[in-house]
């Protein structure tokens, strides 16, 4: 889907980010016990509470009043001490109802008189305890400075290494059979021994299949391939954007062969101890080969393979972890069946050693699902959810560009939809309806935006949609709405594209361009203003015209010369300008030029086409959302 126009808030942002945000959010499963540290201090203050209420009384006692040796014996005399305790350094001693403390006189006679007091005289009596080293109890002084310090570290060292190391995507999603806690580094492995997913559940990647099938052929029959001398490779890699589906297909692999899946995410190598990371990978590996054949799977493996050369200040412990990994893929043999699978969408930040063969020497290419491969995973999505006949193959237009996880979402969304509306069954309506929610927002149906407003985002978005109708070239119509956003679109006009597309025109792209300006240029000729509406168009104009000139060769001055360099393929890098200042200076003239250009187009456009202008904003104020046929009907009208 190309929702050509957000009209925004200036200060929102790009439907780009929106896009992650969606995706980040989707991502943050709640990781196992990531809060409870903070429970592991409330019950250390907690302990400590107790400790003071009941423990401590018992072992300071009550308040000790200080006298002198003198009133001891006095006391004594009269008969009114009930208990003594001496020790090393001093007496205390109890009456009915108070303690008090007296030094140590060397006093031989002193037991002798004790004893004689402790008579029964007037019904008092004297127990005494002689040489106690000490007024605690030995299982308090344990308690006081052995246990509490013990126990108060190791909670502060375990929330610390708790925050250090769960910062990633957590192993794997659905269905983990067991947890393993592994040798001395405690690493959480996570050895599913019966996984459930299949290659049936990822949907299209037919290359990526084809390519795993062999290893689990591999896995299955080990003795194949080693009496022919054939070696298997000892890894892949599975490269792609985010939410293709490398982590669900490598689970497929070790659920079609039947093997034990032992996952870890990448950044949980990387701790707050120098040392602890190269130890897990030894953990690992060692406990992979006991359970042979089996698939270790280290996702996000960029947050340890990232390339050595070139990093800013060196990290020791990522280094030292690379170095166990690639020691340990050495030392396995291939015939061992273990198959070592990782995941990244950052190759090219990847460090060589890591690529080069005999380690991850196959490397896996998943791709965002093109037409069909978007039918078939709303199908496999599908197949968990009640539904009535979906048309498939429009939401499947509607969606270019969605990454299978997106596509997941999406279906899970129209469930949650049709629940909320209270239907049976999800609906075609209902799918559509989410796609929209999880591009641009929920509607905001109680936003209050007055007439006028209404009518300048009315012209705007017919505006896009005239521009782009007027235009051979230029997809049709899909859809025309003002309905609110929560995003803070304020309205929108989708085009959706009746064929895949795999290349982009010059003409393709600037009538885009022109579609783009039409929003404001209706702004200006119709309602004779211009508002903050178009910041997005205007961003979304500016960075496709420089892209023609800098990145596409689409340029009268520059013709084929490459004058930026993408930055990272899969996650919306930053790309970088490779030319003189002087041609920066005037490639920002070039892409100022073609957007004059194109807005001048755009003009004409629209001043040709002023009475359907009206009618169709009429109509649109009216309705709020209008479908692409109804715009072409009040189009085609004479
Ligand atoms: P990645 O690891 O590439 O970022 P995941 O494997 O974690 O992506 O995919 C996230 C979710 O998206 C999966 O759990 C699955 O529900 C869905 N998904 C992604 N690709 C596919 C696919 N090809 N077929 C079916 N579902 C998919
Ligand atoms: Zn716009
Ligand atoms: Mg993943």
């Amino acid at each position: 889907m190309n929702i050509v126009n957000f009209v925004e808030f200036p200060d929102r942002t790009s439907d780009e980010t929106k896009k992650e945000k969606n995706k980040s959010s989707r991502n943050t499963q709640s990781s196992p016990g990531g809060g409870s540290w903070i429970w592991g201090i409330i019950g250390a203050v907690l302990f400590l509470l107790l400790l003071n209420s009941v423990i401590f009384p018992a072992v300071s006692q009550r308040r000790v009043e200080a006298t002198d040796y003198g009133t001891f014996i006095a006391t004594v005399e009269r008969g009114e001490v009930k208990q003594v305790v001496i020790q090393e350094n001093q007496i205390i001693y109890t009456t009915n109802d108070k303690m008090f403390s007296t030094g140590v006189v060397d006093d031989p006679g002193l037991v002798d008189r004790l004893l004689a007091a402790s008579s029964p005289n007037d019904g008092g009596k004297i127990e005494f305890v002689q040489k106690v080293q000490n007024q605690r109890a030995p299982i308090a002084e344990l308690l006081l400075w052995w246990i509490l310090p013990a126990l108060l570290f190791w909670l502060f060292y375990r929330s610390m290494a708790r925050r250090f190391s769960h910062n990633g995507e957590s192993g794997g999603g659905f269905g983990m059979g067991n947890v393993m806690s592994l040798g001395k580094s405690g690493a959480k492995v996570y050895a599913d021994t019966d996984v459930k997913t299949r290659f049936s559940d990822v949907a299209g990647q037919d290359e990526a299949k084809a390519s795993l099938q062999e290893m689990v052929n591999f896995l299955h029959d080990p003795k194949k391939y080693t009496a022919l001398g054939a070696k298997l490779p000892k890894g892949a890699l599975l490269v792609g954007p985010p939410g293709t589906g490398k982590t669900l297909i490598a689970r497929a692999v070790a659920g079609e062969a039947g093997v034990p899946f032992f996952s870890m995410s990448g950044s949980e190598f990387v701790q707050m101890f120098v040392g602890m990371g190269a130890a897990k990978v030894r953990d690992l590996f060692s406990e992979a080969a006991k359970k042979a054949p089996c698939i270790v799977f280290i996702d996000e493996i960029d947050a340890i393979g990232k390339s050595r050369e070139g990093s800013i200040g060196n990290n020791d412990e990522r280094e030292q972890t690379l170095n166990q990994l690639l020691t340990e893929m050495d030392g396995f043999e291939g015939d061992k069946g273990v198959i070592i699978l990782a995941a990244t969408n950052r190759p090219d930040s990847l460090d060589k050693a890591l690529l080069r063969p005999g380690r991850f020497d196959r490397r896996i290419q998943m791709e965002l699902p093109d037409l069909e491969g978007r039918k078939a995973i709303i199908q496999v999505h599908l197949n968990h959810v009640r539904h009535e006949e979906i048309d498939l193959d429009v939401v499947a237009r509607a969606t270019a560009g969605s990454s299978g996880a997106d596509l997941a979402n999406i279906v899970n969304e129209a469930a949650l939809r049709a629940v909320r509306t209270g239907k049976q069954a999800v609906t075609t309506a209902d799918i559509e309806e989410s796609v929209e929610t999880v591009m641009a927002g929920e509607q905001r149906k109680n936003a209050v935006i007055s007439p006028e407003e209404k009518r300048i985002i009315a012209y705007h978005e017919v505006g896009h949609a005239m521009v782009a109708a007027a235009q051979s070239n230029s997809a049709p119509v899909h859809k025309i709405t003002i309905v609110p956003r929560t995003s803070g679109a304020l309205g929108y006009t989708m085009q959706v594209d009746t064929g895949e597309r795999f290349l982009y025109s010059r003409e393709f792209l600037l009538n885009k361009l022109a579609t783009l300006t039409g929003g404001r240029v209706a702004e200006e000729l119709i309602c004779h203003t211009c508002t903050t509406g178009a910041s997005n168009d205007i961003e979304q104009a500016t960075n496709l015209a420089r892209s023609m000139v800098t990145r596409y060769g689409m340029s009268d001055n520059y013709g084929m010369m490459a004058l930026e360099n993408q930055g990272n393929a899969y996650l919306s890098g930053r790309s970088q300008m490779v030319c003189s200042d002087a041609t920066a200076a005037d490639v920002d003239k070039e892409v100022q030029r073609m957007i004059a250009e194109a807005k001048d187009k755009a003009s004409r456009i629209i001043a040709e086409h002023m009475d359907k202008m009206y009618a169709v904003a009429d109509y649109l104020l009216e309705k709020e959302t209008i479908t692409g046929e109804e715009f072409m009907t009040i189009l085609n009208q004479k």
